[in-house]
């Protein structure tokens, strides 16, 4: 289902909504399956939840939605990605065009550190082979900030080296950068991980903001950060001979107050 958000002031581009699915998804790297018949709906404009123990196939899941995983020498995937719809595997689909659509940001924030803040939140449009008029960059580069939550901080200092932010703030540019793009879903890997409490609240803040905006998929090992910020939840388990699969998945609400399988049950309350 595509709808269309209101532009806001000052906003140039509508942006699309877009659904994400799954469809039996498996992977592998070489001969190890290390995820089996994953299907699972991340509805557009929510955020999804992605939790489950190490080892389970989480990022790997992730990294199957924007074509990062075929970057891997010998990985190999079946079943289907479907953006809006549409297979993001699809025969002459351009996989830097899928990686515009669907964003990323990591565990540790990797900002280019020596690059101004305001280049690094440019460096997305570069990367992704946009260009644009001065004027538009500048407009991009303040209302990527602002989505961001990070232009009040820096608003005075843009030509500042990214590296000199403190790690929360970077992280923040980080999404500032994958923002710039204008993707439809954001992908998030343990984004708050290497973060103390105060700056990974101002992370979860920014999730909030952007909620109803993109689509948000994002893993976490903090079950009061899955509970505080998505809306669904989708519990992975791998075993030493068993590929990751979805255990459970649907309304956070439910996946916490009243888990169906016991396994999610002993999860979700640390007995793991
Ligand atoms: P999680 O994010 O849930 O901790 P991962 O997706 O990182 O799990 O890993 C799932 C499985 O895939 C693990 O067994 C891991 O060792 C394996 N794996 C991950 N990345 C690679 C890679 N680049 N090459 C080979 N095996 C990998
Ligand atoms: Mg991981």
């Amino acid at each position: 289902m595509t709808t269309t958000v209101p532009r806001q002031a000052g906003e140039t581009e509508p942006t699309r909504l877009s659904g994400l699915a799954t469809r039996d998804l498996s992977a592998w790297f070489g001969a190890h399956k290390v995820l089996e018949r994953v299907s699972l709906e991340m509805a557009a404009g929510q955020v999804t939840a992605l939790i489950g123990p190490s080892g389970c196939g989480k990022s790997t899941y992730l990294r199957t939605l924007n074509r990062m995983h075929e970057m891997v020498r010998g990985a190999q995937l079946g079943g289907e990605v479907l953006l809006n719809g549409e297979d993001v595997y699809a025969h002459g689909r351009r996989p830097a065009e899928v990686r515009r659509r669907i964003g990323m940001v990591f565990q540790r924030p990797n900002p280019f550190p020596a690059m101004s803040i305001a280049d690094n939140v440019a460096s997305g449009l570069k990367l992704a082979g946009i260009k644009v008029g001065r004027d538009h960059r500048e407009h991009l580069i303040e209302d990527s900030l602002r989505r961001a939550g990070l232009w009040n901080e820096v608003s005075n200092r843009l030509g500042t080296p990214g590296g000199a932010l403190s790690g929360g703030q970077q992280q923040r540019l980080c999404i500032a950068r994958s923002l710039a793009v204008e993707p439809e879903v954001l992908l998030m890997d343990e984004p708050c991980s290497a973060l103390d409490p105060t700056s990974t609240r101002r992370v979860e803040e920014t999730i909030a903001e952007l909620r109803g905006r993109l689509t948000i998929v994002i893993v976490t090992h903090n079950m009061q950060q899955a509970q505080r910020i998505s809306q669904s939840c989708a519990f992975f388990l791998a075993s030493h001979d068993t590929p990751g699969r979805i255990v459970e998945a649907g309304p956070t609400e439910q996946l916490f107050s009243a888990p169906v399988d016991q396994r999610t049950a002993d999860y979700v309350n640390g007995r793991f």
